[in-house]
């Protein structure tokens, strides 16, 4: 069978995060799925939300100028989060046009964050991107800096930090990395883990995510 549109591997998806939360004994509702829709374009996107789904994550700014201003005009209840790392210049756009951000990684990006938020009066929720394998080319704060940095987002910056993202090494066993994010959220009264990609959903769910981002799974591998 094909599925030209995404929408028979978006429900598989949701079937399998619901069997992950299962065998956890999780509730399925507890895991949002983040339906990645980075180099997609409409045609791939709308029927994904006419099946019903809401949450969707991009990665890049400009991108999501192109295609999201207009699906959001006809579908209002959409979230849009930014997953990607974000540049200070782009701050402002990002706060219009985005509902949450999942990529604060630094101070001057969530400085900028704030001083946008504050101008634009809208106050999103934030996750603060955690480099659990401490890789040089990824974005993120490192474990070890993260208390800091999550206490002057929030008590300086008065951020809403809703909680934690992370993408652990592409080689290595994910598990030990979802459980240190967890671990690290615990410590900072922090409730949501924004953790497990197509490769590795289930695995997140299992050790407590509370939101998997999925894109090539639904929408087919990218170019
Ligand atoms: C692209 C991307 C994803 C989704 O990756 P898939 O492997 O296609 O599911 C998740 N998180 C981030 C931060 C991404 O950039």
């Amino acid at each position: 069978m094909t599925d030209e549109h995404g929408v028979a591997s978006y429900e598989k998806v949701c079937e399998r995060i619901a069997k992950a939360a299962k065998s956890a004994d999780r509730k399925a509702d507890d895991v949002q799925l983040v339906a990645v829709s980075k180099t997609y374009f409409e045609d791939k996107i709308e029927p994904v939300i006419k099946a019903g789904h809401r949450i969707f994550g991009e990665n890049r700014v400009q991108e999501s100028q192109q295609k999201w201003p207009a699906l959001k005009e006809k579908y209002p209840d959409i979230e849009l989060r930014l997953i990607g790392p974000l540049q200070s210049n782009k701050a402002a756009e990002a706060v219009a046009l985005f509902d949450v951000i999942e990529s604060v990684d630094r101070e001057k990006i969530a400085k900028a964050l704030a001083i946008q938020m504050e101008k634009q009066g809208r106050r999103l929720d934030c996750y603060i991107q955690v480099n659990t394998g401490l890789e040089e080319q990824k974005a993120g704060v490192a474990p070890d800096l993260l208390d800091d940095f999550v206490s002057q987002c929030r008590d300086s910056l008065k951020l809403n930090v809703v909680g934690l993202m992370c993408i652990p090494p592409v080689e290595e066993n994910p598990g030990p990395h979802f459980a240190l994010l967890k671990k690290l959220a615990i410590r900072n009264d922090l409730k949501n883990l924004s953790m497990g990609m197509s490769g590795d959903f289930e695995i997140a769910v299992e050790f407590g995510a509370t939101s998997v981002r999925v894109g090539s799974a639904i929408f087919g591998e990218r170019k």
